[in-house]
């Protein structure tokens, strides 16, 4: 060997790219005993926020609480770098209420670096892979290579290169090759992955301005203040959180909306001149002012992006338009007249696989050993890319361990959901989680992820034994009080007649169950104290369990009806090369489809779209034959 070479190095799981897949990847190989490499095109991005500096919100609030349970990082890191928290949808069902947290970008980013760099067995590099290798066979992954030619030995490799791969900034007519935030692109790693065969395509998403904070005229908009209570994201958190910042709401008018069509042609998205898909639940402005051409104004936030910047993002207001338009727009917004940008806003197109070449483990069905995670596999958000790092990281592990995989199904949690649609459905578009995309989102709360979840992250080897025994405590808490109140009487009385009535309901004539009691919508947990007199001291959490769970019991037993349903049809196994061309009575585009997903079980195969109840049925009854 030339002494001019650096020594090969051999690691048990490679993850290309330190982005928020990529860091939850990374921890939970290297947590559980893997020796690990996390590379990324610059040490300065590792969990980078390019978009809004914020983590949370409907249905990501439940993906990052479900990710703490399992034993990722993405919700401690928030807990200690959060700006301003709140929970949204309160006026709603408790199955829609979601955290949602403005981060300090810089804090957080130093914070999940510090953690990689502290996790014995991981080792963090800066260098942009070029190569995936493969055995002879040319489907076995054996390793990487680096744009300086270095080869790593590995068995296993976590794809998650985000929106940097194959990057191409858009901003009016200027177009060019970049990562976000003005980082390297990554070139080269796209043909090696087409010349293996993989399916790629081209995604799109854009962001906002940055504005200075001297320049918004913070008198004349709407100030939004975060929650008094905070709920942390992390379970293992106890602490007393307090918010530090103000957001800021604006709103777009008829002058605005005419700069944008006035200059629409402009537009590289309505001039043509890209054709890759975007967000549908993350418009840019100019989709908005489009497609909702009815719609007087616009809602927009204004929101610090940390403590120790004057930068402040405005969320709703992503555009790809010319500088001068962009600019132009800002100054109509009252409160913005005057507004300084200080990084223009911009559309990004970059390239992603096709999900339903992944199996539910986020394993590639035809490379051994290569696994997909966040935007590489067509979602879009920190917290769906976190979830998919976190359950691709445990399977390399548990696949090199040789233990059985984690598949999550659709009634244990929203990350479930996620890669359920993922892989069976596949997406047209950036996929965002949404509450409505779960059939279960009554069992799925984000207050019950712990409950719903660590077990699993115990026994995967995440969540720590002390932290396993505190759930279990917590859950025969639960399980005690909602027993006491089925049997505590409470008879009319003046006082609890008067409660009653203060939360408009009826008084009580005869003596009932304290849990009768909690039933009704408006009387709470909380309420009935003063009535109650044996009751046990209990967390705020125990609390929040037992009333929800009496109060939605009838709710919760239909669902838990329908998934013991879904399950059977889940265990019907399916063979995973089976020629559905061979099985009689199957519809033709059934068998299209099933050939090309080779579902796990009837249950998925029945989630694929083109294949109907009716194939279902005949390949039940094949399965039945074929015992
Ligand atoms: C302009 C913009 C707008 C966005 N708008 C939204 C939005 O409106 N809503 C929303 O939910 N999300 C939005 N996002 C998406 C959000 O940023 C991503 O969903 C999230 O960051 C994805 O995380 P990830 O880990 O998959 O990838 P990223 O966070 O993009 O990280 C990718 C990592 O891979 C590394 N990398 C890439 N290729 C290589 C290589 N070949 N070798 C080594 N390292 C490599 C990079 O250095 C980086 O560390 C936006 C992103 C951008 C850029």
């Amino acid at each position: 060997m030339e002494n001019n070479e650096l020594e090969k190095e051999y690691f048990d799981v490679v993850v290309v790219g330190a982005g928020h897949a990529g860091c939850e990847a990374a921890l939970a190989a290297a947590r559980l005993g893997m020796k690990t490499a996390l590379f990324t095109i610059s040490l300065d991005g590792v969990a980078n926020m390019p978009c809004n500096p914020s983590i949370g919100g409907t249905a990501k609030g439940h993906l990052v609480r479900e990710i703490d349970a399992l034993g990722g990082e993405m919700g401690k890191a928030a807990d200690k770098t959060f700006l301003q928290s709140r929970i949204l949808n309160r006026g709603k069902g408790p199955a829609v209420h979601s955290l949602r947290a403005q981060i300090d970008r810089v804090a957080y980013h130093n914070l999940m670096k510090k953690t990689i760099e502290d996790t014995d067995g991981l080792f963090l590099k800066q260098a942009e892979i070029t190569d995936i290798l493969f055995e002879e066979d040319g489907k076995t992954v054996r390793g990487v290579r680096t744009m300086l030619g270095t080869e790593y030995d590995c068995k296993a490799v976590i794809i998650s290169t985000g929106t940097y791969l194959g990057g191409t900034v858009h901003v009016g007519a200027v177009s060019y090759q970049s990562g976000p935030d003005a980082t390297l692109p990554a070139l080269r790693l796209t043909d090696c992955l087409k010349n293996a065969g993989m399916t790629i395509r081209r995604f799109k998403t854009g962001t906002p301005a940055r504005v200075h904070k001297r320049s918004i005229d913070f008198d004349k908009l709407e100030v939004q203040y975060g929650d008094d209570e905070i709920t942390p994201f992390s379970f293992s958190n106890h602490e007393k959180l307090t918010n530090k910042v103000t957001c800021y709401i604006a709103y777009t008018n008829e002058e605005t909306h005419k700069v944008i069509r006035d200059n629409i042609h402009l537009s590289p998205i309505y001039s043509g001149r890209i054709h890759a898909i975007g967000p549908r639940y993350c418009p840019s402005i100019e989709d908005k002012i489009m497609r909702f051409s009815d719609k007087p104004r616009h809602q927009l936030f204004i929101e610090p992006m940390g403590l120790d910047t004057d930068e402040y993002y405005l969320q709703g207001m992503s555009s790809s338009l010319p500088e001068f338009v962009q600019l132009k727009f800002l100054h109509t917004i009252k409160g913005l007249e005057h507004v300084e940008i200080m990084r223009n806003a911009y559309a990004i197109e970059y390239d992603c696989c096709d999900p339903t070449e992944l199996a539910a483990t986020l394993e590639f069905k035809a490379f051994e050993g290569l696994y997909g995670a966040g935007q590489f596999n067509g979602t879009s958000g920190y917290e769906e890319a976190a979830a998919q790092g976190l359950v691709a990281g445990i399977n390399a592990a548990m696949k090199l361990k040789g233990r059985k995989q984690l598949v999550l199904d659709r009634a244990s949690s929203y990350i479930g959901t996620l890669i359920d649609d993922l892989v069976t459905k596949g997406c047209s578009d950036p996929y965002r989680m949404l509450t409505s995309r779960s059939e279960y989102r009554l069992l799925l709360r984000q207050d019950n992820a712990d409950i719903r979840l660590m077990p699993t992250g115990h026994e995967v080897g995440l969540v720590s034994d002390e932290q396993y025994e505190r759930l279990q405590d917590k859950v025969s808490q639960i399980d005690r009080e909602i027993e006491r109140v089925s049997k505590v009487n409470i008879a009319p009385s003046e006082g609890i007649n008067e409660y009653l009535q203060s939360v408009g309901t009826d008084p009580l004539s005869n003596g009932i169950k304290l849990s009768q009691l909690i039933r009704r919508p408006k009387v709470t947990y909380e309420g009935l104290a003063p009535f109650d007199k044996n009751r046990p001291e209990l967390s705020a959490e125990v609390k929040e369990q037992v009333e929800l769970q009496i109060k939605y019991e009838g709710y919760i037993k239909i669902q838990l009806e329908q998934v013991k349903d879904m399950r059977k049809l889940e265990k019907k196994a399916l063979p995973p090369n089976q020629d559905y061309s061979e099985i009689k009575g199957l519809r033709l585009e059934a068998i299209e489809k099933l050939n090309r997903i080779k579902p796990i079980s009837v249950g998925q195969a029945s989630r694929i779209s083109g294949v109907n109840p009716a194939d279902v049925s005949v390949l039940l009854i094949w399965l039945e034959q074929n015992k």
